[in-house]
């Protein structure tokens, strides 16, 4: 029996793919439902995800997955974002004519000003790209750097943004240049018609949680425990040897012969037995997750935008990010009504975590009201939830540090890291469920060159964007 330490989409997927080579798991899940961030709740008939969670893959085998555990619950929806800067509605992700349009032409001007100084600069003298600060402003220009990218990432992140890691927004905003965007631009006025994968996305009919209940449903060979946290994991002469969980019943023992752990990294080394040496403890103490507050604002009025995602970066307005579920699959809120799903980027700790949910429900509608986006008279009702452990932070020294502790942990024959919050990275859900493949096809020792899949198999490229 392999254990799997997790009930979200790596987890899943890695018992999805043990089971099809016919290999039984268990797995552990500390929450009440399954999912992990990729659940959706229902609230008398409002549904909504932990953040709008939109299927987007560039492999063709992960989309396949997608059309055959959907089916027809596999709706193809148009995005349409904005983001709100300085008062004003762009489109998001930027576009360099609607962005003239809103900037106005003097911005427009600095904007090409300070891109064009930062190349030339480039050509001269060459600095190393540390922080996202030095990758933006080197990629866009400082203006562009200070108007679009600052606030919002430092809101999301809560450290500046010459704290954050270049890693992470090389990554988010791979291979695009001012340039390409202009060219884009251009084509896109001669081809209106064309979409790329950024232009739409997948969703299921009845919200994100449908997928991780779907995967359960295709793995026969899997049974999973919910309300089931793992609590201490022993180990001796480099293998996992058990865990201690903790359930409604009391605490139990737990054994297999093989472990993934798709839980933070951090609560894997604390729960270790003997704990792990001290320097990798203190290591483990650097590492840092950020959480999410999410107030959903139900209305009675039929929609409230046609967007899918509302970006305000904007300081003194304290969320970050809205969704309307309803324009995403038509069964998420009931018929003549409508729910705002606002994001609020936190830490555990800080204000507005400690804030009791009837004051972050009533900042929430004074601010939605104050922008002008709702009217406090149509709230029907007001829901939050938090959940930690929302996103990796990648700061400046995150990579020196984890590679200590994972390669402390891949001393352990029976044990994989996978996932993004079990393996500490910036992933999407479609590379959750690969990393949970190949995690699961590690531990049966299928290999290298025998996975049933081709994880390099791309589709057309994802689109070219400007975003974060
Ligand atoms: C706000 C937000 C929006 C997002 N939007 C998108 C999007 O639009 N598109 C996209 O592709 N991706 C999106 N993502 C990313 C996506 O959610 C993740 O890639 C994916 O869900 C990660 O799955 P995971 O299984 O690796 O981690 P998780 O979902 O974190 O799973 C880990 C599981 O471990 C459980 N656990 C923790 N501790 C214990 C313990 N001690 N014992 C037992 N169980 C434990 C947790 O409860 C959880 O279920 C978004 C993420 C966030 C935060």
């Amino acid at each position: 029996m392999k254990i799997i330490m997790g009930g979200g989409l790596t987890g899943l997927a890695a018992s999805y793919q043990l089971s099809n080579n016919s290999v039984p798991s268990l797995i552990l899940e500390r929450g009440s439902i399954l999912g992990g961030l990729a659940r959706t709740f229902n609230s008398g008939g409002f549904r909504y995800d932990l953040g709008g969670h939109r299927l987007l893959t560039s492999n063709r085998w992960v989309e396949q997955l997608f059309r055959e555990l959907l089916g027809d619950h596999l709706l193809e929806v148009e995005r349409k974002s904005q983001i709100l800067l300085n008062g004003r509605y762009f489109h998001y992700p930027l576009r360099p004519l609607n962005a003239i349009r809103g900037f106005g032409t003097a911005t427009s001007l600095k904007i090409l000003k300070d891109f064009l100084t930062e190349k030339t600069r480039g050509l001269y003298h060459q600095r190393p790209n540390l922080s996202l600060q030095d990758w933006v402003t080197s990629n866009f220009g400082r203006s562009l750097f200070e108007i679009y990218f600052r606030d919002y990432s430092e809101k999301v992140w809560g450290i500046g943004c010459n704290q954050i890691s270049s890693e992470w927004v090389a990554k988010r905003i791979q291979g695009i240049s001012l340039w390409k965007a202009i060219r884009t631009a251009i084509t896109r006025m001669r081809k209106p018609q064309e979409l790329t994968l950024s232009d739409r996305f997948y969703y299921p009919l009845e919200g994100i949680g449908e997928l991780p209940r779907a995967i359960l449903k295709a793995t026969p060979h899997a049974r999973l425990e919910i309300n089931t946290e793992v609590v201490e994991i022993y180990h001796s002469e480099r293998r996992i040897t058990g865990l201690t969980v903790m359930t409604p019943g009391g605490l139990r023992r737990v054994k297999g012969s093989g472990y993934i752990s798709t839980i933070p990294v951090t609560t894997l080394l604390r729960s270790l037995r003997p704990v792990p040496p001290e320097e990798i403890m203190n290591e483990a103490r650097e590492v840092k997750y950020r959480d999410l507050i999410v107030v959903v604002v139900m209305l009675r009025q039929d929609r409230v935008t046609d967007l899918n995602w509302l970006y305000i970066p904007q300081k003194t307005v304290p969320f970050g990010r809205i969704h309307e579920p309803g324009n995403w699959s038509p069964i998420m809120s009931p018929p003549g009504k409508t729910h705002l799903v606002v994001e609020y980027f936190t830490s555990r700790g800080e204000d507005l975590w400690e804030m009791s949910d009837w004051a972050l429900e009533s900042l929430t509608t004074y601010h939605l009201e104050k922008l002008g986006i709702i009217n406090s008279k149509n709230v029907i009702g007001t829901e939050t939830r938090r959940v930690s452990h929302a996103y990796p932070v990648f700061d400046l020294d995150y990579k020196k540090r984890m590679r200590k502790i994972t390669t402390y942990l891949s001393g352990f024959h029976n044990l994989i890291l996978a996932g993004r919050t079990g393996g500490f990275e910036y992933l999407n859900m479609d590379e959750a469920i690969l990393s949970g493949i190949a995690a699961a096809e590690r531990l049966v020792g299928l290999p290298h060159g025998e996975s049933t899949i081709n994880i390099t198999d791309h589709l057309i490229p994802r689109g070219e964007e400007i975003r974060l």
